[in-house]
């Protein structure tokens, strides 16, 4: 095994099991490895730190796995690896009403790389890393003994496969090809899911707890669902009694989606407005018409995709919130969110309040919103925690 000795100071994060090792801390590397191969991390006196993924073409050169060295990494390690990710959702697991899940959550499950979730009998898995696309054979292997899927699909078309020189894959990895549409249920709510073409790995599973949340604020209420996708909160608000939802998404494929899930959970299409268009342009004009809503949900894609974004990030986010609130009248609630890693909560706070100070609002938080279980943040790992969010009430 090749082994690769890092600069003086450059162990200290090792120690404190944070997975990440930046191309700048290594100093001699002794060998030939190719990208993805298992390597061993030493100190600069050449004590063994821990062992890792090997990649020349990313900023992280090394992804690391494992920090006890008389363990290997075979097939054993990622059966157990696998299986302990796989044991902590067992109650999620367990619940019928709710056959959408995050099985494997990359570093937060000591898998760097591997994603992999759970939609009713099929899972979807994105690979995202040289050291993980190495294992595959092997990890499909104990996931189809574990869980007996009818078919694994592989979503690996994210542009995170670019950054470790890996190409883009999508297709079946296993077993029986998905229909084009398959059902799932999230809090007894039915959900159509294109596995092959909708987005990420075909669903959000990560706003089930927020869209429950909210729900319970909708009732009687008019709700305006922005980012919708194929409908996670406009149907929730359905559930608990909504008197209208207005979705609105600039994706076809979303809105044909949350069409059909109208009609599957038999909720009344006339309460529903379904409007294709991109949200600040739709903000804009339902503010020229001096529209309002009870309830304004906005849950943008991510617009900080590392630090270097932020600074124009957090103008995106202020400008979309203002137009968000001045929707509302006293009473009136917004739910924001962020899934920009890069912005944490206390910056995020402090974006929204120049947004409520421009739109002429006093706002309370009355709740913050977090990723759910199934995307746990390793205390080692902060930089695992990326979805945040605020319920604010207008004074
Ligand atoms: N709220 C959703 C998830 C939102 S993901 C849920 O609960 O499932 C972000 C969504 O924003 C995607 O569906 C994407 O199509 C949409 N989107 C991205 N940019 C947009 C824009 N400028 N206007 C409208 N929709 C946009």
């Amino acid at each position: 095994m090749v082994e690769i000795k890092l600069k003086k100071g450059k162990e200290k994060a090792v120690y404190q099991r944070h997975p990440w090792v930046f191309s700048g801390a290594l100093d001699k590397v002794k060998g030939k490895p190719e990208n993805g191969d298992v390597v061993k991390v030493l100190d600069a006196q050449g004590e063994f730190l821990a062992y890792g993924y090997y990649n020349d073409q990313s900023r992280v050169a090394i992804r690391l796995v494992e920090w006890d060295e008389s363990v290997g990494i075979d097939e054993a390690w990622y059966a157990q690896k696998i299986n302990t990710a796989i044991d902590g959702r067992a109650h999620l697991l367990a619940n019928e009403e709710t056959t959408a899940c995050r099985l494997i959550f990359s570093e937060a499950d000591f898998l760097p790389g591997l994603i992999v979730d759970r939609y009713a009998d099929f899972l979807s898995v994105q690979i995202l890393s040289s050291g993980i696309e190495k294992a595959k054979e092997t990890i499909i292997k104990v996931l189809v003994e574990r869980l007996k899927p009818k078919g694994i699909f592989d979503r690996s078309d994210a542009t995170a496969r670019t950054h470790e020189g890996i190409t883009a894959e999508n297709g079946l990895l296993w077993g029986e090809n998905p229909a084009e549409f398959i059902e799932v249920k999230e809090n007894g709510i039915k959900y159509h899911i294109n596995i092959a073409e909708g987005q990420k790995s075909g669903f959000y599973c990560d706003q089930r707890d927020n869209r429950s949340i909210l729900a319970s604020y909708s009732k009687g209420k008019t709700v305006l669902d922005c980012f919708s996708y194929s409908g996670g909160f406009s149907l929730n608000a359905f559930a608990q009694g909504a008197a209208e939802v207005t979705s609105v998404d600039s994706s076809a494929l979303a809105i044909e989606t949350l069409k059909q899930n109208i009609a599957l959970n038999q909720f009344e299409a006339s309460k529903h407005i379904a409007i294709q268009s991109d949200v600040n342009k739709q903000l804009r004009q339902f503010n020229d018409e001096d529209k309002k809503f009870d309830v304004v949900v906005l849950d943008p894609p991510k617009y900080a995709p590392s630090r270097s974004a932020l600074d124009r990030a957090a103008r995106a986010y202020k400008d979309l919130n203002r137009r968000g609130l001045m929707l509302l009248e006293s009473g009136g609630l917004l739910a924001t969110f962020s899934c920009s890693g890069a912005v944490d909560i206390e910056t995020f706070k402090q974006i929204i309040a120049w947004a409520a100070l421009d739109a002429g609002k006093e706002v309370q938080i009355i709740k913050q919103f977090c990723q759910p279980e199934d995307h746990p943040v390793r205390l080692s790992f902060p930089e695992g925690e990326y979805l945040k969010g605020l319920l604010l009430r207008v004074v």
